[in-house]
Formats: C-alpha cells, sequence, structure tokens
C-alpha cells in the first residue's frame, strides 16, 4: 500500500470520472516546501508564516522575509503558494509583540485583527510578499476575518502597499473559520478571489469548543454535521460569487473528510505533508458523483458518530 502510494504521489488526484483535486501542503518553513514537493504537493496552500515570527528578539525585518519568501518560492520550482498574513493571538503569543493579556485571547485580537491594530508590522510583511511575488506564483490570504469592514480595512492597505512598490496584482483570499464569515460569504466573496475553509477554527467556534481542551478537544471533530453545513453554505455562497473554495484545516488531510469535503464542492485540499500521498490516493478511488452523495448523506447525519460510520460503511 505504502509503496503504491509512493509511486503515485507525482500524478494529480483525479477521481474515477475524471474529477481533479489539487492537492497541496500546509507549510512553516524554506525546509517543508522542498518536503512537501518531494512528497507529491502541488503546490503550497497555507503558509504559517507565524513560524517566521517565533524563537527570535525581534520581528524579521522586510529583506529578510523576502528572502524567505523568495527561497520558498523557488524550492517550489513554480508550484503555486497562499501565503497567509501573519496569524498570532489566540494560542499564539510572541513575546517581542508585547500583546496584551486577554481574558479570551481566542475571541481577542487574533489574527487579522492583530495586523489591523499593528499596521506596521502587517505593511512590512505585505512589502516583502508583494516583492517575493516578481518571483513566482503567490497568493496572499488574510486570517480570521469576521466582518467585511476588516476585509475592506486589509484590502485597500494592500492595494497601497502594492501601488507603493509596483507590483503586480495578485489573487487574494480570506481564510473561513469564525461563523460569521460563513453567513456573510457571499459579501465576502464579492470582494476576494478565493476562499480557504479553515475547519479548526470553525468546528472550534461552530461547536464553542477549545481545540485543545483537554476532555472537549475529542468532540471538536471536523466532522460534526453543523460543521460540514457551514461549508456547505460557503461553497454555495462561493460558486453564486464565482470564486474557488479550498480547505486547510484537519479534516482536509483525513480520508474521510477529504472525500467529504471535495463532494460538498471544495476544489484544493491544503494537508499536511505527511498525509499527500493518502490523500491523493483516497480521492483516486471514489468518483465525484460517489463523493458527492457520500457528503449529502453526512450533511443529514445527526452527529460527528454518524458521518464516521457512514466512512466504515463504504457508502
Ligand atoms: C485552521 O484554523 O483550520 C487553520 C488551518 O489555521 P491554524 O490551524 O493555523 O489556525
Ligand atoms: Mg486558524
Amino acid at each position: 500500500q505504502r509503496e503504491i502510494e509512493k509511486r503515485d504521489c507525482y500524478r494529480p488526484a483525479l477521481t474515477t470520472d475524471g474529477v481533479r483535486i489539487e492537492v497541496v501542503a500546509n507549510i512553516s518553513d524554506t525546509g517543508e516546501a522542498r518536503a512537501a514537493v518531494d512528497a507529491g504537493g502541488e503546490g503550497v496552500g497555507l503558509l504559517r508564516t507565524e513560524f517566521l515570527f517565533l524563537n527570535r528578539p525581534d520581528a524579521p525585518s522586510e529583506e529578510e522575509q523576502v528572502e524567505i519568501y523568495a527561497a520558498m518560492i523557488e524550492a517550489l520550482n513554480g508550484l503555486p503558494i497562499i501565503v497567509r498574513t501573519l496569524d498570532v493571538g489566540g494560542d499564539k503569543a510572541i513575546p517581542y509583540l508585547r500583546m496584551p493579556a486577554e481574558e479570551n485571547p481566542f475571541l481577542g485580537e487574533r489574527g487579522i485583527r492583530f495586523c489591523l491594530s499593528h499596521e506596521e508590522i502587517f505593511r512590512t510583511q505585505l512589502r516583502a510578499i508583494y516583492r517575493a511575488s516578481a518571483r513566482g506564483p503567490v497568493r496572499i490570504m488574510f486570517p480570521m476575518v469576521a466582518m467585511t469592514g476588516e476585509l475592506d480595512r486589509a484590502l485597500a492597505i494592500a492595494t497601497e502597499v502594492r501601488r507603493e512598490i509596483g507590483a503586480k496584482e495578485v489573487e487574494t483570499g480570506i481564510m473561513i473559520e469564525v461563523p460569521s464569515a460563513v453567513m456573510m460569504a457571499r459579501e465576502l466573496a464579492q470582494r476576494v478571489d478565493f476562499f480557504s475553509i479553515g475547519t479548526n477554527d470553525l468546528t472550534q467556534y461552530v461547536l464553542a469548543m477549545d481545540r485543545m481542551h483537554p476532555v472537549l478537544a475529542r468532540h471538536a471533530d471536523g466532522l460534526q454535521p453543523a460543521v460540514l453545513r457551514m461549508i456547505d453554505l460557503t461553497v454555495k455562497a462561493a460558486r453564486a460569487e464565482e470564486i474557488w473554495v479550498g480547505a486547510c484545516g484537519g479534516i482536509a488531510g483525513d480520508p474521510l473528510g477529504a472525500t467529504i469535503l471535495s463532494g460538498l464542492g471544495v476544489v484544493e485540499l491544503s494537508v499536511s505533508i505527511p498525509s499527500i500521498a493518502a490523500v491523493k490516493a483516497q480521492l483516486r478511488r471514489q468518483s465525484m458523483a460517489e463523493n458527492r452523495k457520500l457528503a449529502e448523506r453526512a450533511l443529514a447525519c445527526p452527529d460527528a458518530g454518524a458521518v464516521r460510520a457512514l466512512g466504515r460503511g463504504g457508502a
């Protein structure tokens, strides 16, 4: 089994009826960019740039960031990379950014909220990304967008920065990981080129269950029908506005999760490097027609246990 996966990992993932699903990687450094290509990744669907800011005394400069992004782009050799702007706050604290203690950090200044209140850090990062974008196919993605106003502000800043340095436009998208973003998906989709569903955070916010909680985390399953219905709403809204939807949370790399997400209309799955071969192999096992049927049945399930049972029943 493993041998077949290894040999086949460089071929695209086509369902038995010929629908292609892009399988890309979640990475956090240049070594992983190389490893992603070696493992059959068709690019990077999520660069977690917060890792560039960790374990150092101060923020990386614009030059340092350009160098790092350029090295990743080079390692990908023409394959696309989605660079997510700094996603700190919540469980990700960075000492030198002197982030104030919050009573509820997961409901606090996370992701794009932090960047909009620390605009210099945001502008420096955007300048670096736009400069590096001359080297290869780069997309920009904003995390934790909850409201149209935040997105409008982030897009305005990005456009300003881009014009300042005379860079070309790049495809720009957002993570869908907050329930309000799902409910406002039509309006958000009118403003961007793509969505990527962050099923880890979306699950924790939909269920109001801490994704790291020692007791609750096992219930915080991305295959909960409540989460799947949110994803379904997101894809339908995106289709109505003619933009594409990917997913980059944990269930994208789960074989049953990958099948159901593709059946719901997600066209790009960004997964951890060790999951790439298995996800591609899984997608080749069934037709898209079967995936759609399975997704329909999953949406109608009463709980995550029933969804997991559908997988075991070989629906
Ligand atoms: C997610 O929330 O699903 C996600 C991919 O982002 P992160 O795990 O980095 O919060
Ligand atoms: Mg997230």
